[in-house]
C-alpha cells in the first residue's frame, strides 16, 4: 500500500487489517495521534496496542518510527506488516551495512510507512540526523515501562528517549505499555516528557483467560495431565524458577511425546534464538522457561501459561499469564503451588541480595501472591484489585466455577501455633514443617526419638489430621502471616498475625484442598481449555486442514504461522465457510492484500474439505 495520506483510519482498519471495528479505546487513541497529539497508553497484553500506532502511521504522511527493545522480534513484526501489504523495515545491530544503508535510502525517499528501531540505535547522533532529514509521522515508544528504574527490565537507552520531545517538537509521540501500576505510569510520563499527552488507561481484565491455582501434589504429573487432557497439540508456556528445573522438565515432557523446548539465560544464545524461533513459527510447541522468556513475544495463540513454581509477585504473575490468549480466544492460566514454594521463596528473599527495605518489599510482594493463591473469593476480582480496579466475580476462574469449601480451623491452628511455641521454649530450638508435623501427629520415628519429642506436652495433639492436611494448614498459616519460615531449613516461628488466634479472639477458616481424582476424567463440568473444543468434528477437521495449509505457507516464507493468519481468523473462516472471494474478504482479519495473496488457496482447502 502507498503512504495513505488521504485514507481514513477506518478504511485502513478494514482494508489493511481486515477488521470490522476498533476495540475499546483504540478509536480514541488513533484519533488523538492522527490529529498530531501525544498519547500515553496503558493496555493489557492482547488489548490491541499495535493498531494504536500502526494505523496513525499509515494515515499520517511520512514514516512512523517504532522504538522497541526487542531486537530479536523486529524481523517478525516487519514480516507481519509486509504480509498485510505495509511497507515496513527495521534498523538494528543485526543488519549488515549495505542493508542498513538501503533502509536509510528508502526512508529518505518516503518509501517506508513503519520503521522499527532499537533505542540504542535511535539515540546515536547519526540516527537522529537521519530522522531529521526524513519525514516522520510519529514516534511510538513500545514497552515504555523500560524507562522505569523500578521496572523489571530497565534499559538505560530508554532514558535518552526524552530528547525526542525537544528534537521533534512537531511529531506526535505515543508511549505504550502493559504495565499497570500508577508508579510506572507516572515515571514514564515524566521521563519521556509526555506531560502534555492524553492518557488512556484501559481495563486490565483479560476475560478470555481462565485463572486456576491448584495445590501442588506431584507437579510434573499434574502438568502432564493438564496438557494431555486439556491442551493436546496447543502452544503453551510453562514457567519454572530454576534453570535446572527447566531443563529437567523439558526433557520429561519430551519423553512423554510433547514437543517441549527449554529456554533460560544459561543456554547458549543460538539455542535460545532457535527455540524461540521454533516456538513462534511452529504450531503446538510447549516452551519450558524461566521468566527470562516472554517479554514482547506477541504470539497470539498461546493457549496456556502454566506455573510450576510460585511467581515472586502478583505483577509478575499477571505479566506472565498475560501471554496466554492474546487473540481473545479461551486460554488457561494454570498454576500449582504448595508448602515448599512458600518456604523456598522466603528463603530466597532472606538470603538474596539487597538491603532490608528491599527484602521487606519482596516479602510484601510474596504475601500478596500468597493471598491470591489462598483466596476463597474470585481470583480475577483479587487480581484486578491489585491494580486498583474493582470488579464483580467473574465466573471464569476456579474459585468462581468450583467455590472452595472451607472449614473451621481455629483449633487446628491453635494446636499448630502452640506446638511451634513449645518446641521453641521447651527444646530451645526451631524446627521445619516436617518435624512440627511429627510432633503434632505423634509420629514415632527415628527423627522424633532422636529429639525426644515424645516428652513434649503437645506430642500427638493433632493426630486427628493427616500429614497432608497438616501441610495444607501450615501452608495457609504461612500465607496469612500466622506463621513465618526462616533460614535454609525453613524453620517455623510464630508470625505477626498469630496473637488474636492464640488468645482465642479470632476464628480461622481455611480452604479444604480439593481431593485430586485419579484417572483422566476431570472434576466438574469444566470445558476443555482450547477453543477447538467448541467445534463439531467436521469443523475440527476443516480447522486442522487450514492449519496444515497455513503451516506450509509459513514455512515457505520463513515467518511465524500467525503472520499468515492468526487462529482467530481461521476460526472465522471455519464458521463462515465462504464459497467466494468476496465472502472470504468479509471474515475478520482478512484484509485486501491477504485476500489477494491467499484467497484462492484458502477456498481450495475449503472445497476439498466441505466438498
Ligand atoms: P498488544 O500489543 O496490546 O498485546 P496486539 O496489538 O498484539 O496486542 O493485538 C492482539 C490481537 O488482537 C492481535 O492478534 C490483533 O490482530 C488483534 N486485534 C487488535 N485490534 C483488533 C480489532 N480492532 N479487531 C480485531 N482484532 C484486533
Ligand atoms: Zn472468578
Amino acid at each position: 500500500m502507498t503512504s495513505a495520506t488521504t485514507a481514513s483510519a477506518l478504511d485502513v482498519l478494514h482494508d489493511v487489517f481486515g477488521y470490522e471495528e476498533f476495540r475499546g479505546q483504540q478509536a480514541a487513541i488513533v484519533d488523538q495521534v492522527v490529529g498530531g497529539g501525544d498519547a500515553v497508553v496503558l493496555m493489557p497484553t492482547g488489548g490491541g496496542k499495535s493498531l494504536c500506532y500502526q494505523i496513525p502511521a499509515l494515515v499520517r504522511p511520512g514514516a512512523g518510527v517504532v522504538i522497541s527493545p526487542l531486537i530479536a522480534l523486529m524481523a517478525d513484526q516487519v514480516a507481519a506488516l509486509e504480509n498485510l501489504g505495509v511497507r515496513a523495515a527495521f534498523l538494528n545491530s543485526s543488519l549488515d551495512l549495505d542493508t542498513a544503508a538501503q533502509v536509510e535510502q528508502q526512508l529518505l525517499a518516503g518509501e517506508i510507512d513503519l520503521l522499527y528501531l532499537a533505542p540504542e540505535r535511535l539515540v546515536l547522533p547519526r540516527t537522529m540526523a537521519l530522522l531529521e532529514r526524513a519525514q516522520i509521522s510519529l514516534f511510538a515508544i513500545d514497552e515504555a515501562h523500560c524507562v522505569s528504574q523500578w521496572g523489571h527490565d530497565f534499559r538505560s537507552d530508554y532514558l535518552g528517549l526524552g530528547v525526542l520531545a525537544e528534537r521533534f517538537p512537531n511529531v506526535p509521540r505515543i508511549a505504550l505499555t502493559a504495565t499497570a501500576t500508577p508508579a510506572t505510569h507516572a515515571e514514564l510520563t515524566e521521563r519521556l516528557h509526555l506531560q502534555g499527552a492524553e492518557h488512556f488507561v484501559a481495563s486490565f481484565d483479560r476475560p478470555n483467560i481462565t485463572y486456576r491455582i491448584e495445590p501442588k501434589a506431584s507437579a510434573r504429573s499434574q502438568l502432564l495431565n493438564f496438557i494431555t487432557t486439556e491442551h493436546p497439540g496447543d502452544a503453551g508456556i510453562v514457567y519454572c524458577l530454576s534453570r535446572r528445573g527447566v531443563d529437567q522438565l523439558a526433557e520429561a515432557l519430551a519423553a512423554r511425546g510433547i514437543t517441549a523446548l527449554p529456554y533460560h539465560a544459561g543456554l547458549p544464545a543460538e539455542v535460545r534464538a532457535e527455540n524461540q524461533a521454533r516456538f513462534l513459527r511452529e504450531d503446538g510447541i510447549v516452551m519450558v522457561a524461566t521468566i527470562a522468556f516472554g517479554m514482547g513475544i506477541d504470539k497470539p495463540d498461546v493457549r496456556f501459561v502454566a506455573h510450576l513454581d510460585l511467581p515472586r509477585s502478583v505483577e509478575g504473575y499477571y505479566q506472565e499469564t498475560g501471554r496466554a490468549g492474546r487473540d481473545g480466544l479461551p486460554a488457561d492460566a494454570w498454576m500449582v503451588y504448595g508448602l515448599g514454594d512458600v518456604v523456598s521463596q522466603r528463603r530466597l528473599i532472606e538470603s538474596g541480595e539487597g538491603d532490608q527495605a528491599f527484602k521487606r518489599r519482596a516479602m510484601t510482594h510474596l504475601d500478596s501472591m500468597l493471598a491470591l493463591c489462598e483466596t476463597v473469593d474470585c481470583r480475577r476480582v483479587q487480581l484486578l484489585r491489585y491494580f486498583d480496579e474493582e470488579s464483580e466475580p467473574c465466573g471464569n476462574c476456579d474459585t468462581c466455577m468450583t467455590p472452595p469449601v472451607t472449614w473451621d480451623a481455629t483449633v487446628a491452628v491453635q494446636k499448630l501455633l502452640s506446638t511451634v511455641i513449645r518446641l521453641d521454649r521447651e527444646r530451645g530450638q526451631r524446627f521445619g514443617a516436617g518435624q512440627v508435623i511429627d510432633v503434632l501427629r505423634g509420629n514415632d520415628n527415628d527423627r522424633s526419638r532422636a529429639a525426644d519429642h515424645e516428652s513434649l506436652s503437645v506430642w500427638g495433639v493433632g493426630a486427628d489430621l493427616s500429614e497432608s492436611q497438616w501441610k495444607t494448614v501450615i501452608r495457609q498459616a504461612l500465607a496469612r502471616g500466622l506463621l513465618e519460615s526462616h533460614g535454609d531449613y525453613g524453620v517455623l516461628v510464630v508470625g505477626e498475625n498469630a496473637g488474636p488466634v492464640l488468645r482465642g479472639e479470632e476464628e480461622i477458616s481455611l480452604r479444604v484442598d480439593p481431593v485430586k481424582k485419579s484417572g483422566g476424567k476431570k472434576a466438574g463440568s469444566r470445558r476443555r481449555g482450547g477453543p477447538e473444543a467448541e467445534l463439531d468434528p467436521a469443523d475440527a477437521s476443516l480447522f486442522e486442514a487450514l492449519r496444515a495449509w497455513r503451516a506450509e505457507q509459513a514455512k515457505e516464507q520463513g515467518v511465524p504461522a500467525y503472520v499468515v493468519f492468526p487462529d482467530a481468523t481461521l476460526y472465522g473462516i471455519v464458521e463462515a465457510k465462504p464459497s467466494s472471494i468476496d465472502r472470504l474478504g468479509q471474515v475478520s482479519g482478512v484484509g485486501l492484500k491477504k485476500l489477494d495473496r491467499y484467497g484462492p488457496a484458502v477456498l481450495e482447502v475449503l472445497e476439498s474439505q466441505v466438498g
